[in-house]
């Protein structure tokens, strides 16, 4: 799936979780970790392409944005569960609480894995114990992604029906102004 889709889908997702449980979960920095891997993927060659095209011109990146090697596979990386589990349990272990916001970076992996396919990075997401792979619909299949966008309207509706939309912090402040002499 593309970026977009990744933050407001964990957007909604992270939004539901704060209303319906007991769970608080920090939007912005759930839809931090939701784009992760796609910035951490896609990221160092973005900045690489940009610093190019200031400093020495277009010409330079004619033949597209540069491959950027950090001596790691970034885009492999990013969408393994494997990975995921060995960070989300050292941050769990180091700030010695439960970061719930990490599950967004689960979800991208989730949602990437069916909406991939193998003509363009197919998802491995056991990587590296693993090179399984779903050929799955690819997200830029029109008829995919309009349903994927239609699919958030309603999601998204249906939010802002239950009034979920609204920050919490506000809706507090309007019921400690309510109750001052
Ligand atoms: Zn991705």
């Amino acid at each position: 799936m593309e970026i977009v889709a990744h933050g407001l889908w964990t957007a909604a997702g992270a939004i539901t979780a704060s209303r319906a449980t007991p769970v608080r979960i920090r939007t912005t920095w759930a839809v931090w970790w939701g784009v992760f891997p796609d910035v951490l993927a896609f990221g160092p060659s973005m900045i690489a392409g940009v610093a190019l095209l200031l400093f020495r011109g277009r010409e330079a990146i004619s033949a597209g944005a540069p491959h950027v090697h950090l001596g790691l596979s970034l885009y492999p990386a990013a969408h393994s569960l494997v990975v995921f589990a060995l960070a989300f349990a050292a941050v769990t272990l180091v700030a010695r609480r439960v970061m719930w916001e990490m599950l967004g970076w689960l979800l991208h992996i989730l949602i990437d894995i069916p909406t991939h396919s193998y003509s363009y990075y197919a998802t491995r997401f056991l990587w590296p114990v693993s090179d399984v792979g779903v050929n799955g619909i690819a997200w830029w299949t029109p008829w995919f992604w309009g349903t994927t966008y239609a699919a958030l309207a309603l999601v998204y509706l249906a939010l802002w029906r239950k009034g979920w939309l609204k920050r919490p912090e506000v809706e507090g402040v309007r019921a400690g102004a309510g109750n001052a002499p």
